[in-house]
């Protein structure tokens, strides 16, 4: 049945049963026969409505209750027959239910389900045992019992079904189940109503009704008793419910104390791992004691957690850093600050140094002041270790350590700074060059010239104090700082310190090797505004060294200054020179020692400069080479020289052709197209190229050996001749001699002028003349000036001659007047053949410029 039908039929129900229920009590009224309304029926109404159904029987723990007016009804139907009892249950329903509900229907159905209900029990009992009074008055028999049983049965069975499926329909819900979970239990109070009413019979039956009232107030006194006991009872059942649910709370609460325990324990587990593993942690006292260290910091810094509790926090940090971290740890005490983080060291049980980023901050107490400072300490050692060395790259040279050039100049600009604030600090810049690394790296290799670098780094370190700083600028230049010094003295006595430390001989892998170095000081009175000012002219000083001679020290003045800046001057002039003309070549004759005749010329540059008249070439030649001007000064000066050669040589007709000797520069030599190019020139000056002989120095051979032979091979290739200038000046390596393919040998003119005085000159002379000869080349010898010169190269059998006392260099025209005067003079090889000599002085013009 659908909820909604149930309650549709709801009210027809009811009214079924009121129906019924009036009925069944006019019925009633008219069967009550005059004898059950005797005194005791009257008194039994007048005590039910009074009070039966106000008295109510609980039964304990239990949701049922007796009410003390159903047992009267049941009592009445026992003593006084069916229609007492149907009335009297009506009446007092009516009355009952007026209390309950202000619903006339629902007044009228309660009352209606009482006189059903009793009606029911009375027809159901006297139809299974007869007459009820009659029943009653018979002892305590097993049909008195069944009888009772059937009674609360039947009662309970009409009254509860009637009500639940009025409640059910109500509801539209299903009867049976609103019986079951509502009305199941009621049963019990219906079953202890009917047998109270049996004993009360039975008592009224043997005592007299009059005698049972009597003990009325007996019955009272206990009731009351037994109302108070049930209190009690309750009162107790609700204090132990109450314990109950307190124990029940408590359980809970200590449950979740246990949890809450769990996890604090927990946490607290994960906190102290943390404390111990995670970083070094630590709490210091306002007054500076570690109060607790875990692990990983006590770790961190060798000593025990033990050992450390109390200490001063003081004993710990590096003594440079402990005033800034005591300020810090202050103003966080003052409440300055919240928190600091701050990079700063420790120091280590083992004495050792650990960098440390440490967190802190302030824990207060209860009354708010400084309780403990609670410090997190990372170990960034690893950190600082690679900052470090990142910075140490940055400033220092890879090979030797030494401080590089960014370094130096950073303290150089501190000076300088310094200098121009207090005129009593004075510091002073050393420029140190080798003079022959180029040398040592190409003819002993790269490991070599690095070897030699850090042997010599070290050298100057020892010979520095230790305020000095000494840096490596590059290949094999260095500079030193000499720092607050007080005189000029001392800075020569430190430079001269280091010429000698370098000027001994330097042990690499057993070999000992020899070197020596340019030194240029600058000093810082002359009042630098840059550190690279002061640095410029330490080097400037440094290139005066070298070109006085090497191996020395040189101190940077004014006029090297000027110098400088007319170098300068010199240079663009020198630019425009070779276009202007003004450069030319002289010739200087070179004589056959044993007869005596001219065999040829050496070509010598000569600059005819507009207001300085005639520069030589020691005074540009370096600064040529320099600037690289050097190559097309050099081809100029052979050009001119060839066409020169091509036209004497047709102009006088001699048995061996006239030669030319040129000279060659380093940087021509190492010019690419330099064999083309001399190829190129000689053949267009129609001159044979064996005529031609290229002179180079020694050193520019020996600085790149391994190239230089290649070239020289080419050279060769393409007939020149090739003479070694200088001979006995520059790396004289006899050993390497026999490889390269010179043809001749230039004794240098140092040797020459020396030799009559000097026994070893004399003995150095003869012994490259007999070396030359056994080796199958000529020997010329510079700077003849003397007869005795002359006479003393003959006795060496040297092959030529040059010098001043056959002839300076001369311009062509002199050169050409020379030539012919020697010619008369000397013999028929020298006799210009007229016809010739016309027609090249037409060729000659061509080539004037
Ligand atoms: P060098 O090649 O050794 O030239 C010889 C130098 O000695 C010349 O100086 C010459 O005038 C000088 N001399 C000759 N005989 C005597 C003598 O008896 N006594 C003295 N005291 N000196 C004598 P100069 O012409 O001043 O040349 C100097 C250097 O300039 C040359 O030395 C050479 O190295 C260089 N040079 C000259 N012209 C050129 C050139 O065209 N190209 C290159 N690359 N270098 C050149
Ligand atoms: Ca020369
Ligand atoms: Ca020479």
């Amino acid at each position: 049945m659908e909820s909604e039908t149930r309650q549709n039929i709801a009210k027809p129900f009811l009214w079924l049963i009121v129906v019924f229920g009036a009925l069944v009590g006019i019925y009633s009224v008219i069967n009550l026969s005059t004898e059950q309304l005797g005194l005791g029926y009257i008194l039994l109404v007048i005590v039910t409505l009074s009070l039966g159904s106000r008295v109510i029987v609980q039964i304990p723990r239990c949701k049922g209750q007796i009410s003390v007016s159903d047992t009267f009804v049941l009592l009445s139907l026992l003593l006084f027959g069916t229609e007492a009892a149907v009335l009297l249950a009506g009446a007092d329903a009516l009355m009952s239910s007026f209390y309950v509900s202000k619903k006339k229907l629902n007044i009228a159905f309660n009352t209606s389900v009482f006189l059903c209900s009793t009606f029911l029990t009375g027809i159901v009992l006297k139809s299974a045992f007869g007459s009820m009074p009659e029943l009653t008055v018979q002892e305590f028999s097993p049909s008195f019992l069944l009888a009772l049983t059937i009674m609360g049965l039947t009662q309970y069975a009409a009254n509860s079904g009637l009500v639940a499926t009025a409640v059910a329909l109500r509801a539209g819900e299903k009867i049976w189940k609103m019986w079951h979970d509502n009305f199941l239990w009621t049963s019990l109070t219906y079953f202890a109503g009917a047998f109270a009413a049996g004993i009360v019979a039975k008592l009224s039956t043997t005592l007299g009704l009059f005698a049972f009232l009597a003990t009325a107030p007996i019955i009272a006194i206990i009731y009351f008793t037994y109302c108070t006991y049930l209190k009690n009872i309750e009162a107790a059942a609700k204090q132990a419910e109450l314990a109950e649910t307190h124990v029940a709370q408590l359980n809970r609460h200590i449950a979740e104390q246990e949890r809450i325990s769990n996890a604090l324990k927990e946490s607290e587990e994960h906190f102290r791992t943390a404390f111990d593993h995670a970083v070094g942690m630590a709490l210091v006292s306002p007054d500076n004691r570690w109060l607790e260290v875990n692990e990983s910091l006590s770790l961190l810094l060798g000593y025990s957690q033990a050992e450390l509790q109390n200490k001063s926090f003081r004993t710990i940090i590096h003594p440079d850093d402990l005033g800034h971290t005591l300020v810090k740890m202050q103003e966080l005490l003052e409440g300055i600050i919240k928190s600091f983080q701050l990079e700063h060291r420790y120091i280590n049980q083992e004495k050792e140094i650990i960098w440390v980023l440490s967190s802190a901050s302030l824990v207060r107490g209860e009354d708010g002041k400084p309780k403990h400072m609670v410090f997190q300490v990372q170990n960034i050692s690893d950190r600082k270790q690679a900052e470090e060395q990142i910075h140490y790259a940055a400033f220092h040279d890879a090979l030797t350590g030494l401080p590089n050039r960014t370094l130096i100049s950073d303290r150089m600009s501190i000076a300088v700074e310094r200098a121009k604030k207090s005129s009593d600090y004075k510091f002073a810049i050393l420029f140190i060059d080798l003079d022959r690394f180029k040398i040592v790296n190409d003819t002993m290799g790269h490991e070599m010239g690095d070897k030699l670098l850090i042997n010599l780094s070290n050298r100057l370190k020892e010979c520095i104090r230790p305020i000095d700083t000494v840096a490596r600028l590059g290949g094999d230049e260095f500079a030193v700082l000499l720092d607050g010094i007080t005189n000029q003295e001392l800075a020569i006595e430190i430079t001269t310190r280091i010429q000698e430390s370098l000027s001994k001989p330097f042990d690499l892998d057993g070999q000992e090797f020899f070197t020596s170095a340019s030194i240029g000081i600058s000093f810082s009175s002359v009042g630098y505004e840059r550190p690279e000012d002061i640095l410029r002219d330490a080097d400037t000083a440094m290139y005066r060294a070298k070109a006085n001679g090497k191996a020395r020290h040189e101190v940077f003045d004014l006029s090297m200054h000027t110098r400088a800046v007319e170098a300068l001057k010199l240079e663009n002039d020198l630019r425009q020179s070779i276009e202007k003309g003004e450069l030319q070549p002289h010739f200087q004759p070179i004589v056959s020692l044993p007869s005596g005749t001219i065999t040829g010329f050496e070509a010598l540059a000569r600059w005819e400069h507009p207001e300085r008249g005639l520069i030589s070439p020691v005074d540009f030649i370096p600064l040529a080479e320099e600037t690289g001007l050097i190559v097309p000064l050099g081809m100029k000066i052979l050009k001119d020289a060839c066409q020169q050669l091509r036209r004497w040589q047709v102009m006088f007709n001699t048995t061996a052709p006239l030669t030319m000797s040129v000279n060659l520069s380093a940087k021509q030599f190492a010019q690419k197209d330099l064999v083309e190019e001399i190829r190129k020139v000689i053949r267009d000056a129609q001159i044979e190229a064996d005529c031609i002989r290229l002179e180079i120095t020694e050193n520019i051979v020996m600085e790149n050996a391994v190239s230089a032979i290649e070239t020289l091979k080419q050279l060769k290739s393409i007939g020149v001749q090739l003479s070694i200038d200088d001979f006995g000046t520059g790396y004289s390596s006899l050993s390497y001699l026999h490889r390269f393919p010179f043809d001749i040998l230039k004794i240098d003119r140092s040797f020459v002028s020396r030799m009559s005085t000097d026994k070893d000159s004399r003995s150095i002379v003869e012994t490259i003349t007999t070396l030359a000869y056994k080796l199958g080349k000529s020997t010329v010898a510079e700077g003849v000036e003397t007869e005795a010169h002359k006479a003393m190269l003959s006795e060496f059998l040297c092959d030529y001659g040059q010098g001043y006392l056959f002839s300076k260099p001369l311009n062509s025209n002199d050169a050409e007047e020379y030539l012919r005067k020697n010619a008369s003079s000397k013999n028929n090889d020298y006799q210009p053949v007229e016809a010739v000599s016309q027609n090249i002085e037409t060729i000659a013009n061509q080539y004037t410029m």
